[in-house]
């Protein structure tokens, strides 16, 4: 049977696509990626052309059934995303259980990701963090979810996109308070890339006063509850919270 790769593809600079993931695109039968035409361009950049398929959310689970059937025909494929490494906050989840429910091998080449990436710069506690990926869109279900994490004490990881970006953060700030230490990566890797650190209140303050700060892609860090976080403050946040979901 064919082994199924994994692969991580770069989330900006395109120095970060490692040999040994080119060398692996070269030699599989076919690249399953999220939208053909993106990765078309990532492989023409390398001067590679390959068979693409398209998995994604909408058709990943009818796609890993055959998928599984090429593999167990002796196939070899890859999967990529647009960006980064497969299966983060990206498709690929179904696929992969698929393939190791049918004892297929599943093996990864690593690379770059966006929420590691932003971790290793961005000077909070990283011995223990937990990964949130996006907030959900509707701003009650946001507030609800933030309120949860409220005394949690591990550093905080948030994907967020520009068009979110302030709604975002001024969530954050209430939830966890102005005063809670974070840091916002954007653009990592790419010409823009710029880390900021401070308390919440004054980040959501600068990305307010500054249209550049709100262009592109973030991850947005937060530090963890201390021990001492006041129960009492965390209780009213969470209350106020469940009430905003009553409001206009
Ligand atoms: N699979 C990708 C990874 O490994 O990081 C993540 C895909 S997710 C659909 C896209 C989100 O990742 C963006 O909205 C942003 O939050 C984050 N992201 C991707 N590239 C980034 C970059 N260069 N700088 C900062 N954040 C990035």
């Amino acid at each position: 049977a064919g082994t199924l790769h994994i692969v991580a593809t770069p989330i900006g600079n395109l120095g970060d696509l490692s040999p040994r993931a080119l060398e692996t695109l070269k030699t599989v039968s076919a690249i399953c990626a999220e939208d053909t035409r993106h990765t078309r361009q990532l492989l023409s950049h390398f001067g590679l052309e390959r068979p693409l398929l398209a998995l994604h959310q909408h058709n990943e689970e009818a796609q890993a059934a055959q998928l599984v059937a090429r593999l167990q025909g002796g196939e070899s494929l890859a999967l990529v995303s647009d960006a980064g490494t497969p299966l983060v906050s990206d498709p690929g989840f179904r696929l992969v259980r698929a393939a190791r429910a049918a004892g297929l091998r599943v093996s990864p080449v690593p690379g770059a990701c966006a929420v590691i990436a932003a971790l290793s710069v961005a000077g909070l506690p990283s011995d223990r963090f937990v990964f949130e990926g996006f907030l959900p869109a509707k701003a009650s279900a946001r507030r609800e979810r933030l309120a949860r994490l409220a005394t949690e004490s591990r550093t905080l990881m948030f994907y967020e996109s520009a068009h979110r970006i302030e709604e975002s953060l001024a969530d954050l700030a209430t939830a966890f308070g102005d005063e809670r230490p974070a840091v916002l990566a954007r653009e990592l890797t790419k010409l823009f890339e710029t880390v900021l650190d401070g308390p919440l209140g004054e980040l959501r303050a600068r990305v307010a006063a500054d249209a550049n700060q709100r262009k592109g892609e973030f991850v947005m860090i937060v530090e963890g509850a201390g021990d001492d976080a006041d129960a009492k403050v965390v209780e009213g946040r969470r209350l106020y919270a469940k009430l905003s979901e009553h409001l206009p």
